[in-house]
């Protein structure tokens, strides 16, 4: 009852239009969501510039991998669209920073785009990458879990995906990646970040082998998928890959 009469009055004090052309009742209306393209390529998770085919880790990365004797945490990391093209960085932001929580579904319905359109897999779960509870509490709802929720519906309708967002946990407090110019500054900002939760067990029976979909709004240096990949990995994961809308480039 209450949020029905606060919806009704948010609905008058601020009216609900698309943030791309104006149009009427939606945050982002088809034919704006249509308009919406997809990146032509990916690239690889570690060095971020060899374009492979579905964000594979790349023959050069690879062999550092062997070398060091460790497998890769992450196996493939899909970037959905450009943050330069017109009006990503818009929407995004209207969906972390103004909490417009109804944009979730059509920037997930452009990840899952991006999944199909890369011939990845379907997984068995769907891990949103995690806030501090810090973080969550200021924000009040976790993007990444809203997209993933979105996600599990539109990456096999009718049969959600499940989802793990119990299981991972931010155990650092870290200042926003944004907020840090420097890219190995960002990725010592990330390390040891993440953990497993101690109240999931039998946590390894869960993720043996099982194909494991990260996902997050945005990526800065890729160095936040690629703490979570590893904590699931050593608790023994079978293939993880990560998807974004986009990915932020540093100045
Ligand atoms: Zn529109
Ligand atoms: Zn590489």
């Amino acid at each position: 009852m209450f949020d029905g009469i606060k919806k009704f009055a948010l609905d008058i004090l601020f009216p609900i239009s698309c943030l791309s052309c104006g149009a009427p009742d939606l945050w982002l209306c088809p034919a704006c969501l249509k308009r919406i393209d997809l990146l032509s390529f990916q690239v690889c998770p570690y060095c971020e510039k060899a374009q492979t085919a579905s964000g594979a880790i790349c023959s050069r990365c690879k062999a550092n991998f062997i070398a060091k004797n460790t497998p890769p945490f992450l196996d493939n990391m899909i970037v959905a669209t450009s943050y330069n093209q017109a009006n990503i960085s818009r929407l995004v932001h209207a969906f972390k920073y103004s909490f417009v929580r109804d944009l979730g579904f059509p920037l997930s319905t452009v990840i899952s785009q991006a999944i199909f359109d890369n011939h990845l897999p379907l997984p068995d779960f769907i891990i949103p990458v995690p806030l501090h509870p810090r973080r969550l509490r200021w924000r009040g709802f976790n993007q990444a879990e809203v997209l993933a929720q979105d996600l599990s519906e539109n990456l096999s309708p009718g049969l959600p995906i499940p989802l793990l967002n119990q299981l991972v946990i931010r155990k650092k407090f870290t200042p926003p990646q944004m907020k840090i110019k420097n890219y190995s500054e960002r990725k010592k900002n990330m390390q040891n970040s993440f953990c497993l939760a101690d109240s999931c067990h039998p946590k390894k029976e869960t993720l043996r082998n099982k194909k494991i979909l990260l996902v997050d709004d945005i990526s800065t240096t890729g160095s936040t998928l690629l703490e979570c990949a590893k904590v699931l990995k050593s608790a023994g994961a079978g293939r993880i890959y990560a998807a974004v809308i986009a990915r932020q480039e540093m100045k």
